[in-house]
């Protein structure tokens, strides 16, 4: 069965740019550079949120200069179009890019830009970036990064909020995210992820999300279950990280199958693969051997997440004449 979900035509909506370089690079960049390296870059038993986050630590480091911006950057791009791939929404932090080396948030831009229309013509996949603002920085950095992307509007396709939601509640982001809206950006937020199910319906009422990253813990509330199904806002679900952050107990009592059969629209993404030690035909697999998929569950999930692509219309119907037409019957 691996081999027929490797080859399928896949769409991913979130993954993280940061946790998704190879090992083997990152052990290479850090050679470049002479950084010391940590064997654990991967985490393979559950632990808390803040804790795998850490782990990051070691993939942030080598986005040195604006060279290794744009190298890992393809390299990413690389991997994901072998995974196939052909429609994916990669997202990162600026902040979080430029943190190491102190570059300008532009410098991000366009080293990540250069790199993805290079891949979108030697991998024949369509990207489209989503700008990430982490709570834990703050409403101050958070109204900087949505100035960014507003000035880089034309090259992503939406804004995301990330970062620990427990002590930094939706209301927080309210104005700058409600700034980015007026001014026609597609919102996702981190959400009911290991934190409160309301923390859902605040995100899309107030930061005007029209997707949910995670969104794991609406399975506690079922008024919240109803509101995602009557405003069919989808939830970008990824086993393998709500396992690991322990979002929920067992791979085993995911509740995707569960959302799927209450009507709620799910998509299965991979998150942090160099992290979680995954790549989105593994999640596929293991929706089919842990939750009870069928393939046509799978391909569901496909179309599903192709319909809530942020990506244009262009992009959008080439990937559909391409790629997907296909899966439908
Ligand atoms: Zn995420």
């Amino acid at each position: 069965m691996k081999d027929v979900l490797k080859a399928l035509p896949k769409v991913e909506l979130h993954r993280h740019l940061e946790g998704s370089i190879p090992i083997p690079l990152v052990i290479e960049w850090s050679k470049k550079y002479n950084l010391p390296l940590s064997l654990d870059m991967q985490v393979k038993t559950p632990m808390p949120l803040p804790q795998v986050l850490e782990r990051l630590f070691y993939q942030q480091r080598c986005f040195q200069n604006k060279e290794s911006v744009e190298t890992l950057t393809y390299e990413v791009l690389k991997d994901i179009a072998q995974d196939n791939i052909k429609l994916i929404e990669l997202r990162f932090s600026p902040g979080f890019m430029a943190e190491p080396k102190n570059l300008s948030f532009d410098t991000i831009m366009e080293a990540t830009l250069l790199a993805k229309e290079r891949a979108q013509q030697d991998f024949r996949i369509e990207v489209g970036f989503i700008l990430i603002s982490s709570r834990d920085l703050g409403v101050e950095i958070c109204e900087e990064t949505i100035d960014l992307a507003l000035r880089w509007k034309k090259d992503i396709v939406g804004i995301d909020l990330a970062g620990d939601e427990t002590n930094f509640h939706p209301e927080l982001f309210e104005k700058p995210f409600q700034r980015a809206h007026k001014a026609g950006l597609f919102i996702t937020t981190h959400s009911g992820e290991v934190s409160h199910p309301s923390h859902i319906t605040t995100s899309i009422e107030k930061l005007k999300a029209s997707r949910i990253g995670h969104g794991v813990q609406a399975i506690q509330d079922p008024k919240v279950i109803q509101y995602l199904v009557d405003h069919k806002i989808p939830l970008e679900l990824c086993p393998t990280s709500n396992f690991i952050t322990k979002a929920i107990p067992h791979i085993k009592e995911h509740p995707l199958k569960r959302f799927m059969e209450l009507g709620v629209e799910v998509t299965i993404n991979s998150d942090d693969p160099t992290l979680f030690g995954t790549t989105l035909t593994q999640e596929y697999e293991i929706c089919m051997k842990e939750l009870d998929f069928s393939l046509g569950d799978i391909k569901k999930t496909i179309l599903t997440s192709l319909h809530h692509s942020f990506v244009s219309k262009e992009q959008k119907n080439r990937a559909w004449k391409n790629h997907f037409k296909s899966l439908e019957n």
